[in-house]
């Protein structure tokens, strides 16, 4: 169903997983310039249908209303007019079932404001950058790479990423392609669920903080006057990795505080 409200088309959608998909979308009009690691919201009318594979729910939403979410935008900070987004389906959620039930040429709203503290570009010029993620709050770090990686050559970055089984890597070929082209960038994805093929690393993130892997493995120190840390993704994780944080000293950044410790919680 066509609205006036909506001013998008989905000219992408690769289903990593039968509930984690990279969804792009190509506006009508070309947003602002963004920052790296911000969001937008984009959204669709309640009439549009679910996705098979989501929990039929009970909806009390008003007829002709869209539901809008935000996310981060995946996509390189140039990019006006087409943008990535990297999407896990909450099978009894709003927006989320209708999101994946979407095909190619289908039309969806997206905002035309782009918000969000969460700028990755603003680290200071001579501090390494850590970004950490569960899940899909990794979207904000590929934008940060794909928009800035070759202007960074001068300082350390790194990436810890979090998640279940192989398959819900997202971008791990990217990571890895940029892993092996830039001696800079350290790429560190670890699994909770993975079988014996896994040769990587396993168990949570916090563990591989209090295991130093960072000093260990890419020679990044665990300090707010020389490393900012980013931290995105589930709310017990970022509680979890913030707490940890706090021995040494990190400042959770805002709006009238700065700090080196940027939280994200999805
Ligand atoms: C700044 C910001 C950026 C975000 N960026 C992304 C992004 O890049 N990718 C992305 O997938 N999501 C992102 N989110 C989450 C997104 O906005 C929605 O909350 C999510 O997609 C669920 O929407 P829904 O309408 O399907 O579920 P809703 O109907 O809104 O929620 C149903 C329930 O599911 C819970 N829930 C929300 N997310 C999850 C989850 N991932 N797993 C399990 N339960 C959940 C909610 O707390 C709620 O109780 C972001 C959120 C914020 C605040």
């Amino acid at each position: 169903m066509e609205t006036s409200e909506y001013n998008s088309t989905v000219v992408g959608k690769i289903l990593l997983t039968p509930d984690l998909m990279i969804l792009r979308i190509h506006t009508d009009e070309p947003r602002p310039k963004f920052e790296a690691g911000q969001f937008t919201q984009i959204g669709l009318l309640s009439s549009e249908p679910r996705s098979a594979n989501s929990v039929p729910i009970r909806e009390d939403i008003a007829p002709g209303k869209i539901i809008k979410r935000p996310y981060s935008i995946a996509s390189a900070n140039h990019e006006t007019q087409n943008f990535e987004f990297y999407i896990s389906q909450v099978k009894s959620g709003q927006l989320t079932p209708r999101l994946f039930n979407l095909s190619l040429g289908s039309r969806i709203w997206v905002d035309t404001r782009i918000i969000g503290l969460f700028k990755l570009n603003e680290t200071p010029k001579e501090c390494d950058i850590v970004m950490i993620a569960t899940g899909t709050g990794l979207a904000p770090y590929i934008s940060f790479l794909r928009s800035h990686i070759l202007e960074n050559q001068h300082r350390k970055l790194a990436v810890i990423h979090g998640a279940s089984y192989p398959w819900d890597l997202g971008y791990f070929s990217e990571l890895t392609f940029l892993k092996f082209t830039f001696n800079n960038f350290y790429y560190f994805p670890t699994l909770i669920h993975a079988d014996k093929e896994w040769t990587g690393l396993r168990g949570y993130i916090e563990e591989h903080l209090q295991n130093d892997l960072l000093q260990k493995e890419a020679g990044i120190e665990i300090d707010p006057n020389k490393t900012h840390i980013y931290v995105c993704g589930n709310p017990k994780m970022v509680e979890s990795v913030s707490n940890f944080l706090k021995q040494f000293n990190y400042i959770r950044h805002t709006k009238t505080r700065p700090g080196s410790l940027h939280v994200e919680e999805y």
